[in-house]
This record gives structure tokens, C-alpha cells and sequence, in this order.
């Protein structure tokens, strides 16, 4: 299994558990190159998951992809590995329960969410991306509305 941090193909099982009552098992490995750690779901038939991007195409969801995604936004943050690779596989579980198609904005409403709760910083920066901003006012409107869901103590 490819690591989605370093993309080496080197990995250990360092556990495994049945998931999803016993629709699934649930593997955590740990890449051999940089050590780090990262989940993997095995299912009978796994049904793939299909993004529509915003030109109307297909492509299959990677899983690799938005963890670089995440990571990108979340690198020099207070949020760690574990905490990408967890919100990876939340959103995984969200999307595939939602159906077999997903379009690529829930995907990235979905992680602005989750960073939203976890770090300022990175809510930001992947939101930047992500909506793809024109222009400073765009960022500054959101800026404002993260202000003010969420009080200050004076950092700012
Ligand atoms: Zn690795």
C-alpha cells in the first residue's frame, strides 16, 4: 500500500480491527521509509466513489490526493499527522455514506468544516485554495466570518 506521505510502497500492519460491524476491517500500517502511520479499510466489493469535478468529468475519489491536500494547508500547524489522517478518513466514511457520486465542492466543504474545528491557520489557508480566490476582499469576507463564529482572546 502506497504511503500517502511519502508515497513508498515499504508498510507494516501495526494493527488490525473488524470496522463498520463487521463490514470491513480497519488496518493501521506504518510506512517503513518515514515512519509514519496511516489507515486502510479492506471490504468485500468496495464500491468506488466518484468525484465530479467542476467541469462536469469523473474521476475516481484519492484518497492520496486529498491527503496532500490537507496536508498542504495543515503544514507548519498545530494539527499533526494523525489528526490529517483522521479527518481524511472521516470525510471518506461522510462521502461514501452520502452515495457513489459526490461533487468536488462537498469535498472541500467537508474538510473546510473539519479544519474549521481543528486549526484557524489552516482553515484558511485551504480555504484560499480551495475557493480559489479571486481577490482580497473574497478572503477578507471570510476572514470575517470566522472572526466572528469564533471569539477572539486578543491574538489578533
Ligand atoms: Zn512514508
Amino acid at each position: 500500500m502506497r504511503c500517502p506521505w511519502c508515497q513508498s510502497t515499504e508498510d507494516k500492519v501495526v494493527d488490525s480491527r473488524v470496522a463498520d460491524e463487521g463490514e470491513s476491517i480497519r488496518r493501521r500500517r506504518e510506512c517503513m521509509n518515514c515512519h509514519r502511520r496511516f489507515t486502510t479499510y479492506e471490504r468485500l466489493e468496495d464500491a468506488p466513489l466518484w468525484v465530479i469535478k467542476r467541469s462536469g468529468a469523473k474521476e475516481p475519489f484519492d484518497t492520496a490526493k486529498l491527503t496532500r491536500g490537507i496536508m498542504a494547508a495543515t503544514k507548519n500547524s498545530s494539527v499533526s499527522d494523525e489528526q490529517v489522517d483522521r479527518i481524511v478518513q472521516e470525510i471518506k466514511g461522510a462521502l461514501k455514506s452520502a452515495g457513489k457520486e459526490v461533487n468536488y465542492s462537498q469535498i472541500g466543504i467537508e474538510v473546510l468544516e473539519r479544519l474549521k474545528e481543528t486549526d484557524e491557520v489552516a482553515y484558511l489557508r485551504f480555504a484560499s485554495v480551495y475557493k480559489n480566490f479571486r481577490d482580497r476582499k473574497d478572503f477578507e469576507h471570510e476572514v470575517g466570518l470566522l472572526l466572528k463564529g469564533a471569539p477572539h482572546d486578543g491574538k489578533q
